[in-house]
């Protein structure tokens, strides 16, 4: 009947779980269908998915860690969803039903969700982006002001995968699995001290978080311009780290290094 432009975008719900992770429930209005993204905790998303009178059909995991994949088997048993994660990580995550990789489209009712192998933090770590909506979500790969720790994989994996990320257009929504935003913001201030966009944008995670207010979503293009892990380019960041005629690879890895003793 509409054509694909008149498609009404997806709504996104956060959940707060466990200590600091976020869940989402996405819901396609057209179709009916709602995909919790990973399942930290099972209690909340239920409650969630009561609240709102949407019925789970769809479990999009971003990774195997327990704190996304945790609630898998319990919520698909309950629910009678269908699991879809990383091909190469087919034997971690619990449950999976549909194997994806890079590049693979799937239609979320008439919504193309295009996945993105974003390795790095996991070997298998997925994010699922929807172009209609303007929404991506990046589990552990990329944070407000941060990025995942390298669990599995290399910084030249990781910085790949960010750059996969940093080609999405700059109003794309940055949906990520946890609030680590105050205490990145923290370190981004130590590598680039003169960086304006990112004093302002300090004071105003300082307001949000003194609410107890989430700072997610983010956006790509106000990563691009104040996350120290996307800007190895940075002549300040260079300075700082004192590597000034380094690959970006090396500077960022140099970031993840100081991050990780931060
Ligand atoms: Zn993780």
């Amino acid at each position: 009947m509409n054509s694909k432009n008149a498609l009404p975008k997806l709504e996104v719900h956060m959940i707060p779980c466990l200590e600091d992770n976020y869940g989402y429930l996405v819901h396609d209005s057209d179709s009916g269908f709602t995909a919790s993204v990973d399942t930290p905790e099972v209690e909340p998303i239920l409650r969630a998915l009561d609240e709102k009178g949407w019925a789970l059909s769809h479990i999009l995991n971003t990774h195997h860690h327990f704190d996304h994949a945790g609630g898998n088997l319990e919520l698909k048993e309950k629910t009678d969803c269908i699991i879809i994660g990383a091909r190469k990580d087919a034997d971690r995550i619990p449950g999976i039903d549909i194997q994806m990789g890079d590049g693979d489209i799937y239609l979320f009712g008439k919504h193309e969700m295009t996945i993105l192998e974003t390795p790095g933090h996991t070997r298998g770590h997925l994010s699922y982006y929807f172009a209609d909506s303007d929404i991506a979500f990046v589990g552990d790969t990329l944070f407000a002001l941060g990025c995942g720790r390298l669990f599995e994989g290399t910084p030249e994996m990781m910085w790949e995968s960010l750059q996969k990320l940093l080609q999405l257009p700059d109003k794309t929504l940055i949906y990520c699995a946890h609030e680590y935003t105050a205490s990145n913001a923290a370190f981004a201030l130590t590598v680039e001290p003169d960086n304006g966009d990112l004093r302002t944008r300090n004071a105003e995670i300082a307001k949000l978080r003194a609410r107890n207010k989430p700072t997610i979503p983010t956006t790509i293009g106000l990563e691009r311009r104040t996350n120290p892990f996307l800007r190895p380019d940075s002549a300040n960041i260079r300075a700082t780290v004192g590597l000034r005629s380094a690959t970006d690879t090396e500077v960022f890895a140099e970031v993840r290094t100081r991050k990780d003793r931060f």
